[in-house]
């Protein structure tokens, strides 16, 4: 099989952007862009290396960047005072890797496909140059000063993107050439073998693939990671059980609210049995396990420990997973005391533990028609049951 290696041009200063960092070092939605283009191709099983170029002055950015990629990665090499310069750098820093292909890519190209990739490797078993191209869609005029001087024949046209793919030895070797014989600057690496008079094969280009250039361009970006996140969306159910027995008091907690009354409720937190059932029901829904593996009733640190800390923690396991709780439901078990009166304290009490809107939470109560230990007034008893949002597969976040 042969070996290809990719290089990924990251030296650019990317200001038209608009912003004070290079493009290819802003954060989306949690992660760089470059973090997100090097990733594109770790995962590729075709890929054997990648090379990157970057600019001395981020190096700090870059090692933010790549912190969690494994030995595919290079080390990073300098860029120059062109891209051409900054390829060329590239190219000889893998003279030793014995490569037979390399594809060049830019780095504010985060989205480059799977499929996209594979095109271009496997156009390079016939070719020694292949370019990923797309249709030119908007009618193209020539224009002196504000005057249409011509309307350009559209269907031979086509916008030149990357991953470019070469014979690494032609390539370097091109680069090489360019270097000593013409002043010509090459803004992509398939015009060295144009020039050259290389035959470059084109392959399917892919509109998802733009090359992240403007304000307007970031901002697309973050709306198609927006959709993306959507999409890996689903829905989890969680349920949670909990009891504690009555003994002499002044009144029991229930949701964070003291609710007056002749009995407490044992326990060795502050023992409020309903926010217990919700949080077992949060953890069960984000697979978390229970109550007790987080806070151990043995460890003497939670002895009369407010619940509400117990609810935060869960909720916080949930947005760690970029979670979203979309609504629980608790049910109080007891002959007394009353739960209504009380009922929409509770409510507005937990929204705000939680951080959630008080219309997706819900409170009931009910006896158990003098039942059983609740029937006897021996204790209360509470469950709950939880739906959340989650993400399918949790995405690395770059700290
Ligand atoms: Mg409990």
């Amino acid at each position: 099989m042969s070996k290809t290696i990719i290089l990924i041009v990251a030296a650019g200063r990317g200001l038209r952007a608009g912003g004070d960092i290079p493009k290819q070092y802003v954060k989306q939605r949690g992660r760089y862009v470059l973090s997100r283009t090097i990733d594109a191709f770790l995962e590729h099983p075709l890929v054997s290396h990648i090379q990157t170029v970057i600019h001395p002055d981020d190096m700090d950015l870059y090692q933010a960047a790549t912190k969690d990629f494994d030995k595919k990665l290079l080390p990073p090499v300098h860029g120059g005072t062109s891209r051409q310069e900054s390829v060329y750098n590239g190219l000889k820093a893998l003279s030793e890797c014995e490569a037979d292909h390399v594809l060049i890519h830019d780095a504010a190209r985060p989205f480059v496909s799977s499929s996209l990739i594979t095109r271009v490797i496997e156009g390079l078993a016939q070719d020694n140059a292949v370019l990923p191209v797309t249709p030119v869609i908007d009618t193209i005029k020539q224009v002196d000063g504000n005057r249409v001087s011509r309307t350009i024949e559209r269907k031979s046209l086509y916008g030149a993107q990357t991953p470019q793919g070469f014979s690494y030895p032609l390539i370097l070797d091109l680069h090489k050439q360019a270097d000593h014989e013409t002043d010509v600057e090459f803004t992509d690496d398939a015009s060295l073998a144009e020039w050259a008079n290389i035959p470059v094969q084109t392959v399917e280009g892919d509109v998802q693939n733009q090359k992240l250039t403007t304000r307007r361009d970031m901002d697309m970006a973050e709306l198609i990671l927006a959709n993306a996140d959507e999409t890996q969306m689903e829905t989890r159910t969680g349920f949670g059980f909990d009891v504690h027995r009555f003994e002499p008091g002044d009144g029991v907690i229930l949701c964070g609210i003291k609710i007056p009354f002749d009995k407490k409720l044992k326990g060795h937190s502050d023992a409020d049995v309903a926010m217990h059932a919700l949080t077992d029901a949060l953890l069960g829904a984000v697979g978390e396990g229970d109550i007790g593996a987080h806070f151990p009733p043995s460890d003497p640190q939670w002895a009369g420990a407010a619940s509400s800390l117990f609810l935060e923690h869960a909720v916080e396991l949930i947005r760690k997973r970029s979670g979203k709780i979309i609504n629980v439901d608790v049910t109080i078990i007891c002959e007394q005391p009353k739960i209504g009166p009380h009922r929409e304290k509770m409510r507005q009490e937990l929204a705000r533990i939680m951080g959630v809107e008080a219309h997706r939470i819900s409170i009931k109560a009910t006896t158990t028609e003098r039942l059983g230990f609740t029937g006897r007034d021996e204790g209360m008893a509470a469950q709950a049951i939880a739906s959340i949002t989650l993400r399918t597969t949790p995405e690395p976040q770059d700290v």
